[in-house]
């Protein structure tokens, strides 16, 4: 078994590197992919753990681009091993803005009173804080009584402090990945669309972008849509990938390996397909 799609505190996981190794041996994963959002901070500390734990770590990331005026999800697997320096200068880049962006949220926060400094969100993941964190200090601190509500209210798109970030194309994305010798994946597509038709089409649409593979498996697709997300995979010649998306205790339904409910068992052989 393996998960191709996984979070840690480098980003907005709950469980550090090391604590999702020891995880991933416990529940005998093959191999783990560290998806984490904007950041290699998370897959270099679990790669340098990885040959004690016996676990085969693919350094992987995933990206927030910009489709038709909305967000979508990409996935970035560098299966030698490392993601080049200009991958990693990119990287670095899109945190600078990410934290531009979280500076002039703060601000507008603590303007209308809100007792939340950066500062205090800084501590677990100083180079990818993102609206998660933000969210959950609300929660904490009563200003929300749930994350769902956090970004309803306030910091979804829509919501009373909204602050846009940067986000690359899908074509910038892809290409940056496909130069540092990665795949670029689009993740989730269930959160793209549920009318399978106009999904088809957006998929042939970023494949021209430069989307080479689809997240086939992941806790949130039923059956259905794995049966749907393989065909459209094999009749666009586009990889497949997957992967839970766990997050640890933001999302405790969700478990590292076994997805939502114990909903997937992704077989090594999807990542030995991927290698081609
Ligand atoms: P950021 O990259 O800092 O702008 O935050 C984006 C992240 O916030 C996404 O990757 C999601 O994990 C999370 N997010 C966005 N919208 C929502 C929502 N409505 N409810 C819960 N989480 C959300
Ligand atoms: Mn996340
Ligand atoms: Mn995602
Ligand atoms: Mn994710």
């Amino acid at each position: 078994m393996i998960d191709l799609h996984v979070h840690s505190t480098a980003s907005d996981g709950s469980f550090t590197a090391s604590a999702l190794m020891a995880l991933a041996r416990d529940i005998g994963l093959e191999a783990m992919a560290i998806t984490d959002h904007d950041t290699f901070e998370g897959y270099d500390q679990a790669k340098q753990m990885a040959a004690s734990f016996d676990i085969e770590i693919i350094c992987g990331i995933e990206i927030s681009a910009r489709y038709n005026s909305r967000t979508v999800h990409l996935l970035g697997y560098f299966l030698n091993g490392q993601a080049n320096a200009e991958m990693r200068r990119w990287i670095l880049h899109l945190q600078h803005t990410r934290s531009l962006r979280n500076k002039v949220l703060a601000d507008k926060l603590q303007k209308d009173g809100f007792n939340i400094a950066l500062e205090d969100l800084a501590h677990k993941a100083p180079h990818m804080i993102g609206r998660p964190h933000f969210a959950t200090a609300m929660v904490k601190k009563g200003y929300a009584s749930s994350i769902r509500e956090a970004f309803c209210d306030y910091l979804g798109e829509g919501g009373r402090y909204f602050v846009p970030r940067f986000e690359p194309s899908i074509q910038e994305a892809s290409s940056m990945i496909a130069k540092a010798n990665g795949i670029p994946v689009l993740a989730h597509p269930i959160r793209i669309t549920r009318d399978a038709t106009a999904l088809e089409y957006y998929i042939c649409d970023m494949k021209e972008m430069g989307v080479a593979g689809i997240e086939v498996y992941h806790s949130e697709h039923g059956r259905a849509e794995v049966e749907l997300y393989k065909s459209i995979a094999q009749r666009f010649s586009l990889s497949i990938t997957g992967g839970s998306d766990f997050h640890g205790e933001k999302d405790p339904s969700i478990a590292l390996g076994y997805g939502l409910n114990r909903n997937l068992f992704i077989p090594k052989s999807v990542l030995d397909a991927l290698r081609g």
